[in-house]
């Protein structure tokens, strides 16, 4: 059974730097993605310490943080039918080495850091990760 879901996504600094922002967003629009807010920012080292704290403690968690507060974001909250599993189908394998034809990281991901865009892995990660970035009342209805 298909439920309607909602997700954070992360359009990361490599992406912006390599001007791939309007591609991405039309591989979402074209994959029925509905986009419910958006905004572009940059974080602080701290922020991203928060935001990746599941990761805490893992070798690359230092270089992880400071990439992605090295430059400006995308951040987007999306909403489709079974959108965890199906954004991070389009997004492809984190290490893009491994990421199939026709995925954002098979065409923008440099390597298993620099790999352009995040996706939320399950409900509870989405809902904190979507609060992280966007309060109710920017959410369009
Ligand atoms: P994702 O859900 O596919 O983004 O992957 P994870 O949640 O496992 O990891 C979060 C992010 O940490 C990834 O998107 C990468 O940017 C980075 N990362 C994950 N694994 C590695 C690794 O083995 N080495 C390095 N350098 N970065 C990693």
């Amino acid at each position: 059974m298909k439920t309607l879901q909602r997700t954070l996504t992360i359009i990361k600094p490599d992406a912006v730097r390599k001007n791939a922002i309007g591609d991405i967003i039309e591989q979402l629009e074209k994959n029925d993605f509905r986009i419910l807010a958006l905004k572009m920012l940059e974080i602080s080292k701290h922020q991203a310490e928060q935001f990746y704290a599941v990761h805490a403690g893992r070798p690359f968690f230092r270089t992880l943080t400071d990439f992605m507060s090295s430059g400006p974001i995308v951040a987007l909250a999306l909403e489709k039918e079974n959108a965890i599993a199906d954004l991070r189908k389009l997004m492809g394998a984190t290490n893009p080495a491994s990421a199939e034809e026709g995925t954002i990281r098979k065409k923008w991901a440099t390597n298993i850091e620099h790999n352009a865009i995040h996706g939320s892995d399950a409900e509870d990660t989405a809902r904190f990760e979507l609060s992280f970035f966007f309060a109710g009342y920017e959410l369009a209805e």
